[in-house]
């Protein structure tokens, strides 16, 4: 066991690069190779049980081990397992699964596109929206505004729309004609643009800033807004409640395509089939991926609505598609994925009672004296640590305090994420309350050792 795992680390550090990763930092330090997972855990080489309280990235949403979900992939495996939807062509799972994702959208999607992953989703949505705006006969309405600190994937047109700098520093990033607002973030820019404003006060504030972008851009040039309804790999910031009905008023107002991006918010997370829902807005795209196949295979999409498709499908050839659009497997898995979420009703068990458990729980972490504020909505959910509560002061951003979390959660068998000084969870949406128990123990349990490691530290 030590040997192999010896022998992985060597050849992952000798060939492996990995995304989003110091590859010469890891290979020092060797990475920890994951070997099977069951319901919310997950076991490495060494043999300890870790609590995945991240589904992988942010995907598993059904939990590891369903058996159900490797049959619905060999059957189709063994029956056709790749045909392209390109040339007059399709396949019953992608055809069923088109179908199946109409139900359970609101009535005004009834198409849909699909792609492998959520940045060729956000990808497609670019070239959808302009198009959509040419067929209409302004080709120069094109500009695409999204948040900073949003994340909408790391292809070229998703980095683009990602509010990462550190993203758009590599590549040559954004590509021309997307532009950026501030975030939506109460706590770590809320207060501080305007101190006077409450929560929801704070919220049509932040919302406005996207009329000023539009107003300055000019109406007559800008196609679409796009935005998580809560951003995910931007550190859970859920947005005060005014927000997304002041942006849909917004986009409303000045005639502009509203797109959600819903690769986490969507299929329950937010204890809705959608994160829109959750939100209280109705936008004109959808991007998915992740929770549609619970991360088992890889498949993304877009849900496109009405307004769009009509005039998209009235004016010919959309020339874009991806040679798994529409993977038979990937579809099969999605179907079997999403009957499982209806069967067991994941859905209404996050929104009235396992979700509004782990929303109490996790917010209750806030009197911890490391944390500033914890938030949840349905099953993802983000704590802030301070260095003092009161006067409130944060660490300094070089400490990576993060960081340090991070790894006592790595060593108590806890996989929890840190972005900055936040640290995060998105647990499987099959999480039993006994389960949320243990995991919110294991937090408290790492905020402590995290406290006594910064306080030896002398960060306090
Ligand atoms: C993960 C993510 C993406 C990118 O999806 P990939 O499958 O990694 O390409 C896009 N948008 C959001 C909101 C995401 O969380």
């Amino acid at each position: 066991m030590k040997n192999k795992t010896q022998e992985l680390r060597a050849l992952d550090s000798a060939h492996y690069i990995h995304p989003f990763t110091n590859t010469a930092a890891l290979a020092k330090k060797g990475a920890r190779i994951i070997t099977r997972g069951e319901g919310v855990y997950i076991w490495d080489s060494e043999g300890h049980k870790i609590f995945d309280a991240m589904s992988g990235l942010w995907c598993v949403n059904v939990g590891y081990g369903r058996e159900a979900l490797a049959r619905a992939a060999y059957r189709q495996l063994t029956e056709l397992p790749f045909y392209n939807s390109f040339f007059q062509t399709a396949n019953e799972p992608a055809i069923r699964l088109a179908k199946l994702l109409t139900e359970i959208s609101p009535p005004k999607f009834k198409h849909v596109f699909f792609t492998g992953s959520g940045s060729e989703s956000n990808d497609t949505i670019v070239r959808l929206v302009r198009h959509y705006w040419t067929c209409l006969g302004n080709p120069n309405k094109n500009v695409i505004i999204s948040r900073w600190n949003g994340y909408h994937g790391s292809t070229m047109a998703g980095a683009s729309l990602s509010g990462m700098k550190a993203m758009h520093e590599q590549g040559g990033l954004p590509i021309p004609d997307i532009e950026h607002i501030e975030q939506p973030y109460w706590f770590g820019v809320g207060r501080a643009a305007n101190p006077t404003l409450t929560r929801d006060e704070f919220g049509v504030h932040a919302a406005r800033w996207l009329e000023e972008k539009i107003v300055a851009i000019g109406p007559e040039r800008v196609a679409a807004f796009i935005g998580e309804p809560v951003q995910g790999a931007g550190g859970v910031i859920i947005p005060p409640k005014t927000y997304w009905p002041e942006i849909q008023r917004i986009c409303n107002k000045y005639g502009i395509l509203l797109i959600s991006d819903e690769v986490i918010c969507g299929f329950g997370r937010t204890g809705n089939w959608w994160g829109c829902e959750t939100m209280g807005f109705s936008p004109d795209l959808m991007a998915f991926a992740k929770g549609v196949t619970s991360g088992y295979v890889p498949l993304g999409g877009v849900m496109v609505s009405d307004k769009v498709a009509d005039v998209v499908i009235r004016h010919g050839d959309f020339n874009h598609g991806y040679t798994y659009s529409g993977h038979p497997v990937a579809c099969a898995v999605a179907i079997e994925n999403i009957n499982i979420i209806r069967g067991e009703a994941l859905v209404t068990q996050i929104r009235d009672d396992s979700g509004v458990y782990l929303k109490a729980q996790f917010e209750a972490l806030v009197d911890h004296p490391l944390v500033g504020e914890a938030e949840a909505c349905g099953f993802m959910a983000g704590l802030v640590l301070v260095k003092s509560k009161s006067p409130l002061e944060m660490f300094d951003a070089d400490l990576e305090a993060g960081m340090v979390c991070r790894a006592h959660c790595f060593d108590s068998g806890l996989i929890m994420r840190a972005v900055g000084d936040r640290m995060i969870i998105a647990p499987p949406l099959v999480t039993t309350r006994a389960q949320i128990d243990e995991m919110i123990a294991l937090i408290r349990h790492c905020l402590d050792l995290t406290y006594a490691d910064v306080k030896a530290r002398g960060w306090l």
